[in-house]
């Protein structure tokens, strides 16, 4: 339970409800997964309809992001920026979404327009809103418009009414809000866990990488927990609506609230999964106890945890923010799931933390988290190895509704900057940020949150940061450009990418920009070697995205997929791929539809949805050749000293690989002569991937391409005239 010393007045902020409008409905049971309707929700006007969802959009768009994707594109124009009023925040959960015999089905997947990139963007997240808005009635929810002023949207999907309602007493804060929904919409504390409440924070309001935070009511430690759509800035969007809350109240969880074709065979595709987690998992990951913590020394193991913003892979430092210290600090022996059925429970927690500054200092707090990419990157990449300080920042970029991969991979690139005295004291109104500096590092996200000093300006993004920097301090613009962990406008993600050329292309290549979500390949490349060849390389990058795209289709947490395996996968023909898993997807698939799919057909609805989304990006002036090109750090040693670092490495590389003759070459000189080489390696790649996509080569999908997925729509057919006469 939190404990604040300030507590807030629910009958007050309750009262101060003004309703604007009301849309009752008749929320009919789901047929096999599907509501077959969405919803449709305009903030300016004033207005909630249904729509209604049709074979031909099933077929097309399956569900989940392809829904999402398919609402946006017909709510957009060419012209459409992050802030136009039509752009739309759009969430969804899948066909699969909600059931509760298998684990990591209660994924939401929201998209809209970026204010991060100016492309459209997909971010999964965990918590109870998508299967309630789906039981509710809902495949999807548009939000559209821009409120004149704070408003909530109330979804109450047991009786069938939803409200917009004017809010002006409710904190904007995370942490805040989704206690203050609960106490609000809940009739006692028993009922609160029906509450699920989509929130971002004051730090989303004056930042581009704002994120959304999807509760669900713990009851054991009576806290409404967080979890983050962390990637491109959805929370600024939402708060650039002058939405404070969408809330979905739903009550009747049953067994088979998605009324699926197969009950029998779902139960028995999940019991074996269980049984196979319980027994493997704490020999593999040990999700259970550490969550995606366990990374940490993993990563650092293998020379791939970003360093001092991904200039080393390892420090010395590292067993301070190891899995060891999360084990320690993480409540253990509770559920923590994040969706019912999700015996993973991965969802670890800081519980009675006693915040040390900002505006709830001396607050005693439940905090979600750390997961690995927030250890990682305020950890290593801004090399404050402290506990203590990625646990206080993990809570506070929650509440505001800052993306915690954004802000750290961004204050590593200042922190740089720092250094290098591209940026000083003068700029930064006094504080000194150079690595290691957690003190100093903190107001920036305090800052963030009002809007004021330099934390405004690590709140712009590194891509917008590095323009401000060469315009008006004289930066480097080259330096700059090789040193700026982002590729589209999107700040990386928490992994090392310079020996492993495929993972070069999992994050250059991917639509939304520098996240590792459609292709996670350093092991198979780079430790395992068993995608040698620019064709293995390209046929991983095309499998690999599309799997993972249908898990965003369908509602699906990613982890239980290969973050435990089945005992004999290792001898199975394609073990990266986890087949007897891929199996459990395609049946479950089938039994909640009762249609009858194989994993070929999984792949071709991802690669509707990923072309369709690929051409989405053109529409709005992106997604060619040009946009795919990533930092040069990302691909090799940009400075000597990080050169120096790994010497031995890049010798023999440049020996054995290049036929470069090292003798009596500077350091200067040979990280020359690799940048060329790795260089003209990441366009090979890049032309061998966009061969087996389909795509020409300036990474346009061909009319073929879109003929033969059956996606040639009129719409794409437009986009694709500009290219192809
Ligand atoms: S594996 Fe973890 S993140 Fe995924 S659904 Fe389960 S608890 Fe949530």
């Amino acid at each position: 339970m939190n404990i604040y010393k300030n507590p807030y007045n629910p009958e007050k902020i309750k009262e101060a409800h003004k309703l604007l409008a009301e849309f009752k409905y008749d929320a009919k049971p789901l047929i096999k997964g599907y509501s077959n309707q969405t919803l449709y929700i305009n903030v300016s006007e004033n207005k909630i309809k249904a729509k209604p969802v049709d074979q031909e959009m099933k077929d097309k768009f399956t569900g989940g992001r392809g829904f999402n994707m398919k609402l946006l594109w017909d709510a957009v124009t060419g012209d459409t920026k992050w802030n136009s009023p039509e752009n739309e925040i759009v969430i969804a959960a899948g066909p699969m979404g909600g059931i509760t015999q298998y684990p990591g089905t209660g994924k939401s997947i929201v998209c809209g327009i970026s204010p991060l990139t100016g492309a459209p963007v997909d971010s999964n997240v965990g918590g109870y809103f998508g299967p309630y808005l789906k039981f509710s009635g809902w495949d999807a929810i548009e939000l559209q418009g821009i409120a004149d002023k704070d408003v909530i949207v109330y979804i109450n999907g047991d009786e069938g009414v939803i409200q917009i309602l004017e809010a002006p007493e409710e904190d904007v804060n995370s942490h805040l809000i989704a206690e203050q929904m609960c106490d609000i919409f809940a009739v006692n504390e028993m009922d609160m866990k029906s509450i699920a409440t989509v929130s971002a924070g004051k730090g989303a309001e004056h930042s581009f990488f704002g994120c959304l935070n999807f509760s669900f009511y713990d009851r054991r430690r009576q806290v409404a927990r967080l979890k983050q759509a962390g990637r491109g800035g959805l929370g600024t969007l939402f708060r650039h609506k002058k939405i404070k809350a969408v809330v979905c109240k739903f009550r009747y969880l049953h067994a088979n609230s998605n009324e699926v074709d197969n009950l029998e065979k779902i139960k028995e595709v999940g019991a074996k999964y269980h049984r196979e987690l319980y027994k493997e998992d704490d020999k593999q990951c040990d999700m259970r106890h550490v969550g995606t913590a366990h990374l940490v020394e993993i990563m650092d193991d293998y020379d791939l945890l970003p360093t001092h913003n991904y200039k080393f892979g390892a420090d010395p430092k590292t067993p301070k923010i190891a899995s060891h210290v999360w084990r320690e600090m993480f409540t253990q022996g509770v559920p923590d799931g994040c969706w019912y059925g999700c015996t993973m429970q991965c969802a670890k927690c800081v519980d009675g933390y006693i915040l040390q500054t900002g505006p709830y200092k001396g607050d005693t707090v439940s905090i979600d988290g750390p997961e690995y990419e927030t250890a990682a990157a305020f950890g290593a990449n801004m090399g404050i190895f402290d506990p203590h300080f990625i646990v206080e920042a993990n809570f506070y970029c929650d509440t505001y509704g800052i993306d915690t991969i954004s802000f750290g991979t961004g204050m590593a690139f200042v922190m740089e900057c720092y250094e290098n005295g591209i940026i000083n004291k003068e700029i930064t109104g006094g504080y000194d940020l150079s690595f290691g500096n957690g003190e100093e590092a903190i107001h920036m996200l305090h800052q963030m949150a009002k809007g004021e000093g330099f934390g405004k300006t690590v709140g712009l993004g590194i891509r917008r940061m590095k323009k401000l920097f060469v315009e008006k301090y004289g930066a480097d613009a080259g330096f700059l450009q090789d040193i700026g962990m982002e590729c589209k406008g999107m700040e990386y993600s928490e992994y090392m990418t310079k020996e492993s050329l495929a993972m070069q292309g999992g994050y250059g290549l991917a639509l939304k920009g520098a996240q590792h979500d459609e292709a996670w390949l350093i092991f198979m490349d780079m430790v395992n070697n068993q995608i040698p060849t620019f064709e293995d390389k390209a046929e991983a990058l095309h499998y690999f995205p599309m799997f993972r795209t249908w898990f965003g289709l369908q509602g699906l947490c990613k982890l239980p997929w290969n973050d435990v395996e089945p005992a004999n996968n290792a001898e199975t023909d394609e073990p990266a791929k986890v087949p007897a898993h891929v199996q459990n997807y395609v049946d479950i698939f089938n039994s909640i539809t009762g249609r009858n799919i194989d994993k070929e057909e999984l792949i071709l609805q991802s690669e509707r949805v990923y072309n369709f989304q690929r051409v989405f990006n053109l529409r709005m002036g992106f997604g060619t050749r040009e946009h795919d090109m990533i930092p040069y750090r990302s691909a090799g040693p940009v400075t000597i000293e990080e050169y120096e670092s790994r010497i031995e490495r890049y010798d023999d590389q440049l020996k054995d690989k290049w036929n470069y003759d090292i003798e009596g070459k500077s350091s200067e000189e040979k990280r020359d002569f690799l940048r060329k080489m790795r260089e003209a390696d990441y366009q090979k790649l890049c032309d061998a991937v966009y061969e087996r996509r389909g795509w020409d080569n300036n990474g346009v999908p061909t009319i073929e391409k879109m003929k033969q997925l059956k996606m040639d729509l009129p719409g794409i057919l437009e986009v694709l005239k500009k290219y192809y006469n």
